[in-house]
């Protein structure tokens, strides 16, 4: 279970799996709240500070 919420319109949101829009208004810009990061080489920030894992998949 992952909690997002979206940085574009501040709704707040569960998902099973990883979330890449906001189901409210389709914003991609994500903020994670809660959940696993997302696993280290999917993320192409390599731990920069993108919005979908917010720096943490290094
Ligand atoms: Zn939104």
């Amino acid at each position: 279970m992952h909690r997002y919420k979206c940085a574009s319109c501040g709704h707040i949101f569960s998902e099973d799996i990883w979330a890449e829009k906001c189901p409210k208004c389709r914003s991609r810009i994500l903020i994670h709240i809660e959940g696993q990061p997302k696993k280290s080489g999917t993320c192409s920030c390599k731990g920069g500070n993108c919005s979908s894992c917010a720096g943490k998949c290094r």
